[in-house]
């Protein structure tokens, strides 16, 4: 060891500004391939990755080196410590288990590339579709009727690597195809569902403008009933994959109040263009909508959506969704500090052996569980069909609120390590900024909260 740490010191980093850390990665050559070379090969074990190789400290570089883009492992301590299994039955283990293989194969290996260049990777939508993930909650049409814990499940294994593909299950399904599923005609859900739910058609939802999202019944986007087609004039803000999208759920004020149509994406005067400047979630694209004179036959208007309270529906949808996603982006925040603060050497011993860090894991750690505790009672909820509005509006509060307390805490331990990209710490709390904003933001739902509890409104 000695010898080694010796030619450690004398070596030139092949790579980034710490020598050490760079060379580290050059010398050790780890004894156990089993949790190394492929992360995923940890599937065929029950417990933790050995480190015991890497007990030395300077060695222990070697290991956050190595996990560098794969910070998300088939095990989690997080997991552990709760008890997280045994919450859950084969089946909804099975959807977490392909959600985690597909997450950890498929987009972990690109996604800080992917989040530096603004890449969305539309290949992996198809990959989606074939594993049964599109939609996967509804019945029939070659959807997967999975209950709502599975579909949980896969949310929370998608956004443990990143919020954009947990956002694009949620865009995709729960938004577009659950929209078409609950207030389509036989003849849309014939056309639409199945191929979407093989990742063969994509569909986007449009309902906010830029005038303010958190007041869609100030709309501005005008549907005009001429003949047997309607003519809608508008814009849209912040619609996910509108430029990649096949058709659009596009919400319209009409004489009757507010109506949903398939816009097919390529309608004459529909323009969707990318919001370029996005600072979050930048592995997916958001899309701001023009709508000029655009004709869509009655055909495709949804006929049972009537009102502000069919697109409301869907949003629930997808807000249970984030309930589970953002306690995946908690869960392995807290396995990476756990791991680094175990690594860390400061004042001659391991950062995880100070009261503070262990306080600090402890108290993330804690509403790690209870946000997991919550999904799961909501996610019962619904799959008794007894889930009320207010009910998600406290998981959706609370769990990203938590998320993002988590995430910041989990940053303060990595100290400048945590602010790099060496890390995916920094690349979730800026995706968690969007979450917390998108579905309705931390006001608007305490507001309905506050609103169930009081029975006053006080929104206006
Ligand atoms: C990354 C991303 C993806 C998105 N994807 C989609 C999508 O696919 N489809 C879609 O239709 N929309 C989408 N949205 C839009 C999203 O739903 C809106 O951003 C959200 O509803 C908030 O609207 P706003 O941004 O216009 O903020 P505003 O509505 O302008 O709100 C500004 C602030 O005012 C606060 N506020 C609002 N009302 C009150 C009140 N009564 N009292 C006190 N404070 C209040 C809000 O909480 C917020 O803090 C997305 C947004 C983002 C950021």
């Amino acid at each position: 060891m000695a010898q080694l740490v010796a030619h450690l010191h004398g070596m030139q980093g092949v790579r980034g500004s710490n020598p050490l850390r760079s060379t580290l990665i050059e010398i050790i050559r780890v004894p156990d391939p089993s949790t190394r070379n492929n992360p995923l090969d940890c599937f065929a074990h029950s417990g933790p990755p050995s480190t015991k190789s890497f007990a030395s400290p300077t060695i222990s570089i070697g290991v956050l080196e190595h996990r560098k883009g794969v910070f998300v492992s088939s095990f989690s301590t997080a997991e552990t410590v709760m008890g997280f299994d045994a919450l859950f039955n084969a089946e909804e283990l099975g959807w977490r288990d392909k959600a985690r293989k597909f997450s950890l194969e498929r987009i972990q290996p690109q996604i800080d590339e992917d989040f530096e260049i603004q890449r969305l990777r539309t290949e992996l939508i198809g990959e989606m579709g074939e594993l049964g993930m599109l939609g996967m909650h509804i019945e029939g049409y070659g959807c997967a009727g999975a209950s709502a814990v599975s579909y949980g499940l896969v949310c929370y294994e998608l956004e443990a690597v990143d919020t954009s593909w947990r956002t694009h299950i949620s865009v995709l399904g729960s938004l577009a195809m659950a929209a078409i599923a609950k207030f389509g005609s036989e003849e849309q859900k014939q056309e639409y569902l199945p191929a979407s739910a093989r990742g063969e058609l994509a569909g986007c939802f449009g309902l906010s403008e830029p005038q303010g999202g958190s007041d869609p019944s100030n709309m501005l986007t005008k549907a005009v009933k001429d003949g047997d087609h309607w003519v809608i004039n508008g814009a849209k803000r912040w619609i996910g994959i509108a430029n990649i999208a096949d058709y659009a759920i596009i919400w319209a004020d009409t004489e009757d109040g507010v109506r949903g149509f398939i816009v097919p994406t390529n309608t004459p005067g529909f323009t969707a263009t990318p919001i370029s400047n996005k600072l979050s979630m930048r592995a997916s694209i958001q899309c701001d909508i023009d709508l000029e004179n655009v004709r869509v036959p009655e055909s495709l208007r949804l006929p049972l959506a009537k009102g502000l309270g069919a697109p409301f529906s869907c949003l629930n949808e997808a807000r249970y969704g984030i309930v589970w996603g953002v306690m995946g982006a908690a869960r392995a925040a807290i396995d990476v500090a756990v791991t680094f603060s175990k690594e860390r050497i400061l004042f001659g011993k391991p950062l995880a052996a100070t009261q503070i860090t262990q306080t600090k894991l402890a108290d993330c750690f804690l509403e790690f569980e209870k946000g997991v505790l919550l999904s799961h009672h909501i996610g019962k909820l619904k799959d008794a069909g007894t889930l009320t509005h207010d009910q998600i509006s406290v998981g959706k509060l609370n769990n990203v609120r938590e998320a993002v307390g988590i995430v910041s805490t989990v940053r303060s331990i990595l100290g400048g390590n945590g602010v790099t990209a060496d890390y995916p710490i920094m690349r979730h709390m800026m995706n968690l900024e969007s979450v917390r904003t998108y579905e309705g933001t931390d006001e608007v739902h305490a507001l309905v909260v506050g609103r169930a509890l009081t029975g006053e409104e006080a929104f206006r």
